[in-house]
């Protein structure tokens, strides 16, 4: 089945209205923009956001790029400058988080991905959006399930899926993933194939090793295999116990959060 085919059964899977606003996280890399690219081609009303992490080079041709894509497609961008919004760029904060006491062990894509989720959320519900979609494939989520298992927490995917199965709260924009089921070096190829602006070069803070050393492993398993082990945790997530899953606000930012001091919060409170 082609990748367009594929991502329309996702969407209807998901009931996605083409009326509704869709902000689409968009990186610069591969797989937010042929997001981009598949939902603007199916019909659904769509716009961008990015956020300039500022981490030298590697963000300047991510903006570029994110540029050109919303420009083809003729949507609309909107742009969040960490450097100007939060007065520092990603290396640096992240830098100042991990010298602080105890805090030196976390990874680096663990504090920026903390950090990014929290803008989004804020920033695009300020948008007035119904949804957001990111560009998470079906290796990244067989690599996360995979990796919430061997640290023995495999609850930490329960509200994972092609959208997110949080209890509604008017604070939280739901986040889909219409690529859910499609494979990295699918989406690698068909991005090259349509001609996207797509920053290939990888993050040079991208060393979180442990999601490395199970990506290799994943990548010596077939797709077909890759498709089970996500096929089976969507089985395995109905049958979760969700009696205790509850949305509360964050008591120093304010955002939905399931403890009183939310992640981000708990970051930026050490540095
Ligand atoms: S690869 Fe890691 S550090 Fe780089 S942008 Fe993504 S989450 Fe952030
Ligand atoms: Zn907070």
């Amino acid at each position: 089945m082609s990748i367009e085919q594929k991502v329309k059964n996702t969407l209807k899977k998901i009931k996605l209205n083409k009326k509704e606003k869709i902000i689409v996280a968009l990186s610069g890399g591969k797989d937010s923009t042929t997001t981009a690219y598949l939902l603007k081609k199916l019909g659904y009303n769509i716009e961008g956001f990015h956020i300039n992490l500022r981490i030298g080079k590697y963000s300047e041709d991510c903006l570029e790029a994110v540029k050109k894509l919303c420009e083809d497609l003729n949507i609309k961008l909107h742009l969040y400058d960490m450097k100007q919004e939060m007065g520092s760029g990603m290396c640096y904060l992240r830098t100042s988080i991990q010298s602080s006491s105890g805090r030196g062990k976390l990874k680096n894509c663990a504090i920026c991905g903390v950090i990014k989720k929290w803008i989004l959320n804020r920033e695009v519900r300020k948008l007035k959006a119904d949804k957001i979609a990111t560009g998470h494939n079906l290796d990244d989520e067989a690599q996360t399930f995979l990796m919430n298992i061997f640290k023995g927490s495999p609850k930490l995917s329960a509200n994972s899926g092609p959208i997110t199965l949080n209890i509604p709260d008017k604070k939280f924009v739901p986040r889909i993933k219409p690529l859910f089921y499609i494979a990295e070096n699918d989406i690698r190829e068909y991005s090259k194939k349509k001609k996207l602006p797509v920053v290939y070069d990888s993050c040079p803070c991208a060393l979180d090793s442990y999601r490395i050393q199970v990506r290799k492993f994943l990548n010596t398993l077939s797709k077909k295999d890759k498709e089970r082990i996500v096929n089976n945790f969507e089985k395995w997530i109905v049958r979760l116990d969700k009696k205790d899953d509850q949305m509360i606000y964050c008591q120093l930012c304010g955002e939905p959060s399931r403890n009183k001091i939310c992640k981000r919060c708990e970051l930026m409170k050490i540095t």
